[in-house]
């Protein structure tokens, strides 16, 4: 009788604890639902992460869930990168990875102006210098022309992806200079000024593509060093070299107007990069002059072969006069991808000056931050081929 009354005893003191400890579970449930509600807030969520995942599976602090649509292709993705800034409260930041990426076209920089110097092609280095400033400010940041053809776009998320371009080697792009028995990046030069841009700015990226004619030989970035080292030294600093014909090349003018000629002007300058530079490839062309041969041997500029040289050319660009639309584009078109020209001693109707204030938020691209995702909001779904996206997943908001 009396071990029954401890076994109701003891019942009564576990049903006691069991309910107490159901109603401080059921606290605990709340406050975190507060603090989960708390979270929701518009306050902008960045997230650095290391490792981006394959397979994106977002977590929105908006109530609407997007909607991912992993791509047909399984491909390599891209490497993991530490300096990634990835967000995923679309809602807050509106990324829109459908949208234009502009790609600057320079030519010369020099010192100073002086009363000869030609009107649109040419920059000074102050110019540069605060142009770099401009567009940081305005929230571009730099990717390789690479990066572009595979649209893997790592700038930061809410920031936007643009390309530079440089044409025909001039020394005022880069050259190289002595100093204490070594080689360095002359500072008075658009890579030494970029360099130095990147100093206090590291997010803005130190890329850029330098399209070259091989026939001008050791005139190509003119200054200290061999063409050798000056080619190292700019792909050692994370710069791409591309072709820019044998011979700046007019392909409007009949007599360059031929399979023939296209496959000597890019296979010639292919084969003497690689002298060069054992193992350089080209993979992007800009045409000289923007100049384009008839359509039927558009894919010559594609590629060719010369002299036993194969060449390959994943973009040919242009010279005028638009921002690009992004490689996963319906509308992408390999074969001609536009430009614009940075601006010279004098403003142009055209030229990145003029197209500053019209390249608005709702028209460019605007990156989430991951490389293997690829974020539109719902309406611009259809713009995309989703055969062009390689593996990265697409997720609309
Ligand atoms: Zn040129």
């Amino acid at each position: 009788m009396h071990k029954r009354k401890l076994n109701i005893k003891r019942f009564i003191t576990v049903i006691s604890v069991f309910i107490i400890v159901v109603i401080l579970l059921i606290i605990v449930f709340m406050n975190n639902n507060k603090s989960n509600i708390a979270k929701n807030s518009p306050s902008p969520t960045i997230t650095a992460t290391a490792a981006p995942s394959v397979t994106a599976t977002p977590v929105p602090s908006s109530t609407e869930s997007p909607s991912v649509t992993p791509s047909p292709i399984p491909e390599e993705t891209a490497k993991p990168d530490d300096n990634l800034v990835i967000r995923t409260d679309y809602e807050n930041f509106l990324p829109n990875e459908a949208g234009e990426i502009p790609i600057i076209m320079f030519h010369r920089f020099i010192e100073a102006y002086e009363e000869n110097t030609e009107k649109e092609y040419t920059t000074t280095f102050a110019e540069f210098e605060a142009l770099l400033q401009t567009l940081y400010d305005a929230g571009y940041r730099l990717i390789s022309m690479e990066d572009f053809i595979d649209c893997n776009i790592k700038v930061p998320a809410g920031t936007m992806p643009m390309v530079f371009s440089f044409d025909d080697g001039t020394p005022g792009q880069f050259n190289l200079i002595e100093e204490g028995g070594s080689l360095k990046v002359n500072p008075k030069s658009a890579a030494g000024i970029m360099m130095a841009f990147n100093e206090k700015h590291p997010d803005f990226g130190l890329k850029g593509i330098f399209y070259v004619n091989m026939n001008i030989g050791e005139n190509t970035f003119e200054g200290a060093g061999t063409l050798s080292e000056r080619f190292e030294m700019l792909q050692s600093l994370g710069f791409e070299l591309g072709n820019h014909t044998w011979g700046h090349v007019n392909f409007t003018k009949p007599e360059n107007n031929s399979a023939q000629r296209i496959q000597e002007s890019l296979g010639r300058n292919q084969e003497k990069a690689d002298e060069v530079l054992p193992g350089l490839r080209f993979y992007s062309l800009a045409l000289p002059y923007g100049s384009l041969p008839d359509k039927s041997l558009y894919k010559y500029l594609e590629s060719g072969s010369y002299d036993g040289i194969e060449y390959r050319n994943e973009t040919i660009m242009a010279v005028g006069a638009e921002p690009a639309v992004p490689s996963i584009s319906k509308k992408y078109n390999n074969q001609y991808v536009r430009r614009i020209r940075a601006q010279g001693r004098v403003a142009v109707n055209g030229d990145l000056t003029w197209w500053l204030p019209r390249m608005t938020s709702n028209r460019m691209f605007i990156s989430d931050g991951d490389p293997t995702t690829i974020v539109v909001p719902e309406e611009k779904k259809d713009t995309i081929d989703i055969e062009k996206l390689k593996g990265k997943s697409l997720i609309t908001y």
